[in-house]
């Protein structure tokens, strides 16, 4: 392979299946613990749409207060010793022009000139020249996709709304963020779109990737849901049909589009076999990863409004800290030190598998005792 392949116009390896500087693992590999390389910060509580799945739908408003100023961000980036990967997020971060431009594009030109990746969380139902305004400095746009019509569209994205949304104006919307997708795609960006196998989706699963190809994306990312705080009250499925929906991808997915899996409830030490072969499978087919979770344990989330730091957006876990106060790196090694975070501490490196994520942990494994375990190999 020569440097062109795998080499990005600024000179950095391209994103790819055996690149994902967001996964923990790469840097537990190579520093033998876990690191703050990862950042994710707030800068918007507005939306567009009131997803029925959002897993910060409860923080979402019509108005928001002022941000911190852009350099308070930036001096505490700067003095994150191993930073490799920033990601935005909101609300849709895009939802006003003046954040846009005050705020995710100068985070982005800082992302570039530090030679560290860059993400965006978006809907891209707005209007084009918005995405295009920032595309030019950023590494991975990150939409959500769970649809297999406008109809999936208008039912799921404003069913939290408090009041009817015509359909004509969802279509035109879903009609947009297809259009807008296929531009980026087009442009070169790296769009992954996410879904997540719940209830709605389980089954059709391998539409939503079709649709998903047909966008010209990258990367489908595919996730199961688990119930935050926001969406707790949605029906939740049982293992064997998030078993089922993994394996139908597998066997119905496009295999020039690399398949990224996270946060699954399976693991190499379960006593389950049927976990244990998929994670097999998974492992084995090209294109296709499956990404350890970021969430406290080589990343931590900063609300820009009040600087306080949280292990993910939507966590019930409260604020351990302000950038007012302190250090990121302070704050994550005095995160690594709470119960919680050394109840999922665990490594096992023939598996490439560094424990699972707290919501997974409360879910299905209460009372497993993850320190105890080893993959069965
Ligand atoms: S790292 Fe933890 S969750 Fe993963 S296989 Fe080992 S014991 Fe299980």
């Amino acid at each position: 392979m020569n440097t062109a392949e795998i080499s990005n116009p600024y000179g950095q390896p391209m994103l790819s299946p055996s690149y994902d500087p967001w996964d923990p693992i790469t840097s537990l590999k190579k520093h033998g613990r876990h690191l703050l390389t990862s950042v994710e910060l707030t800068v918007s509580n507005l939306c567009n749409m009131r997803c029925e799945h959002c897993a910060v739908g409860d923080t979402l408003v019509f108005a928001e207060p002022p941000k911190l100023p852009l350099e308070t961000i930036l001096k505490r980036l700067d003095e994150v010793e191993h930073l490799q990967t920033i990601s935005i997020t909101g609300g849709e971060p895009t939802f006003s022009g003046t954040t846009v431009k005050d705020y995710i594009i100068p985070l982005l030109k800082y992302a570039r000139g530090r030679g560290i990746r860059s993400q965006i969380n978006s809907n891209v139902t707005l209007d084009y020249s918005r995405y295009e305004a920032i595309a030019p400095y950023l590494d991975v746009m990150h939409i959500s996709f769970n649809y297999t019509s406008a109809d999936d569209f208008h039912g799921i994205g404003f069913a939290k709304s408090g009041h009817p949304v015509p359909r004509e104006a969802a279509v035109r919307m879903y009609d947009r963020m297809i259009e807008n997708t296929r531009l980026l795609s087009k442009g070169g960006l790296l769009v992954s779109a996410e879904s997540m196998i719940n209830y709605r989706t389980h089954e059709k699963i391998t539409d939503i990737h079709r649709l998903i190809v047909e966008m010209g994306c990258s990367r489908h990312e595919v996730h199961p849901m688990y119930p935050s705080a926001f969406a707790e009250d949605l029906p939740v499925i049982g293992k064997a049909e998030m078993r089922a929906a993994v394996r139908s991808l597998l066997d119905e997915r496009d295999p020039s589009v690399w398949m990224l899996f996270g946060t699954l409830p399976f693991f190499h030490c379960s006593e389950e076999e049927s976990d244990r072969k998929l994670l097999s499978r998974l492992a084995a087919e090209p294109n296709v990863t499956v990404r350890n979770d970021p969430d406290g344990r080589n990343r931590l989330n900063v609300n820009m409004f009040t600087g306080d730091v949280f292990v993910t957006d939507f966590s019930n876990v409260p604020a351990f800290g302000n950038i007012g106060g302190d250090r990121l790196d302070d704050l994550f090694q005095r995160w690594l030190g709470h119960p919680l975070a050394r109840s999922v501490d665990c490594h096992c490196p023939a598996v490439g598998c560094c424990g699972p994520n707290l919501l997974v942990k409360d879910m299905y494994y209460r009372d497993v005792d993850f320190l105890d375990r080893k993959a069965i190999l």
